[in-house]
C-alpha cells in the first residue's frame, strides 16, 4: 500500500485531567476530532490513562484512530508525552506512574478528576494529584516509555513552563526521545530556526486541547501507510518513506487528489476544515450529575492562579 497523509493531533486531555473542560468526554472528544477532520488522536491525560479505553471505544466504528497515551510530569517539571498502539501498555506506564505519584488532589484547588466511560457516565473521580510532579526523572520517564514500546516526545518544547528547555535549559545527549512537540504558537520551520541544535529531532505539533472547541487546531501531517504508533515512529524518523509533511501542504488536497484518483467524491470533512464552527452546533455534554452550563473553571474559582497548567 502506498503512504498517504493523516491528520494527527497527538496531545489531547479529557475530563480526567483537573484542568480540562468537564464536557471533554470520549463522545465529544471523537465528534470534534472527526468534524476537524483528523485521522489520528493521543489521548494524553496528567500522569493517568484512565480515560483512554473509554474514548477509543467512542470511536469504534468510527473513521478515526486513537491512540492511548499519557502526559508525565517529571521531577524536573518536564511534561513528556508518552504514545502507545494499545490501552495495555498505557495502564501498565500508568502503574510505574501511580506508584511515584505523591499527593492527594483537592478538588476546590485544581477540579475535578472525573472518570467516565464511553457514554460519558461519571464512573468516579480519581483521587491522586495528577496535576503534581512525579519523582521520576526525565531519563526514568523517557526509559520507561521506551521499555514500553512507545513514543517519547517532550511536549510544548517552545513554552518556558513545563518544556525541557524551559525547565532543563538542554536535551541531554542520551535522552531516546522520538520527536520534539510544538504547541499552537510556533510553526516547524520557526523552530527549525530557534533551535538548530535539535534538527536531529523531528518536530511535530499538537493542540494539547484542553476544551473541545480547541481539538485540531494544530495538527502534524504524516504520511503513513496506516494510522498505527508504529508508523508514526516510522515517519518521526523518516523511515521507509514515511516522513512528516511540510506545513505549508494542504493535507485536504492530497486527500481530495487521492480520492478523486480514485474515482470517489470527497469525503465529508474534506472541505474548509479551518472554519470554526459556532460554540452552540458542537455537542456540548456536561458528565451526568455535575449540574448544568458550569466549566471547570466555573466550579473552581482557584484555577485562575493556575492557567499556567496545560
Ligand atoms: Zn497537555
Ligand atoms: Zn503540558
Amino acid at each position: 500500500m502506498m503512504p498517504r497523509i493523516f491528520k494527527a493531533d497527538l496531545h489531547i486531555h479529557t475530563c480526567l485531567s483537573p484542568c480540562a473542560e468537564l464536557n471533554m468526554g470520549p463522545k465529544t472528544i471523537v465528534q470534534q476530532a472527526l468534524q476537524q477532520g483528523l485521522d489520528v488522536i493521543g489521548i494524553s491525560d496528567h500522569n493517568s490513562s484512565e480515560n483512554v479505553s473509554a474514548v477509543m471505544r467512542a470511536a469504534q466504528d468510527r473513521n478515526l484512530k486513537v491512540l492511548p497515551g499519557m502526559e508525565v510530569t517529571t521531577k524536573e517539571e518536564v511534561h513528556i508525552l508518552a504514545v502507545f498502539d494499545s490501552a495495555d501498555r498505557a495502564l501498565q506506564l500508568q502503574e510505574i506512574v501511580y506508584e511515584h505519584l505523591p499527593g492527594e488532589n483537592d478538588p476546590e484547588a485544581f477540579g475535578l478528576q472525573v472518570v467516565v466511560n464511553e457514554d460519558h457516565d461519571v464512573l468516579g473521580f480519581n483521587k491522586r494529584l495528577l496535576a503534581g510532579a512525579t519523582e521520576l526523572s526525565v531519563e526514568q520517564v523517557v526509559d520507561s516509555i521506551c521499555s514500553l514500546d512507545g513514543l517519547a516526545i517532550a511536549a510544548h518544547v517552545d513554552r518556558e513552563t513545563f518544556g525541557i528547555l524551559g525547565q532543563l535549559g538542554f536535551i541531554p545527549e542520551e535522552l531516546h526521545l522520538d520527536g520534539l512537540e510544538l504547541s499552537r504558537h510556533t510553526s516547524r520551520e520557526e523552530a527549525k530556526r530557534r533551535f538548530p541544535e535539535y534538527a536531529r529531532y523531528a518536530f511535530l505539533r499538537s493542540s494539547d486541547a484542553h476544551s473541545a472547541t480547541d481539538i485540531g487546531k494544530v495538527w502534524t501531517s504524516l504520511l503513513l501507510v496506516e494510522p498505527s504508533m508504529q508508523e508514526i515512529r516510522k515517519a518521526l524518523r523518516g523511515e521507509d518513506g514515511r516522513r512528516v509533511v511540510p506545513e505549508d501542504v494542504n493535507p485536504n488536497v492530497f486527500r481530495l487528489q487521492e480520492r478523486v484518483s480514485m474515482g470517489l467524491r470527497p469525503a465529508q470533512g474534506d472541505e474548509n476544515y479551518r472554519c470554526c464552527r459556532p460554540r452552540e452546533r458542537l455537542a456540548l455534554s456536561l458528565p451526568k450529575g455535575l449540574g448544568p452550563g458550569q466549566s471547570r473553571k466555573s466550579w473552581t474559582p482557584a484555577f485562575a492562579g493556575l492557567a499556567g497548567v496545560s
